[in-house]
């Protein structure tokens, strides 16, 4: 998500691209795995499971 938006930090969270919710396919599915920072993983993959809008901006301080 740092990529996306002209950033570059360090990954250490792992991050289910698709949320699992219980399903163990999903869970395991390597393909399904993502890196993110921690910062980002909270603040913008929690509000994106929970169905809120996200914006995001990039390095140039415009939405994405
Ligand atoms: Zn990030």
């Amino acid at each position: 998500m740092c990529e996306e938006a002209g950033f570059v930090t360090p990954a250490n969270t792992v991050d289910h691209v698709t949320a699992h919710r219980g399903n163990e396919a999903l869970f395991f599915d390597p393909e399904n795995l993502a890196s993110l920072c921690a910062t980002c993983h909270s603040r913008h993959k929690q509000r994106e499971e929970h169905g809120r809008k996200v914006v995001r901006f990039g390095a140039d301080g415009w939405p994405l």
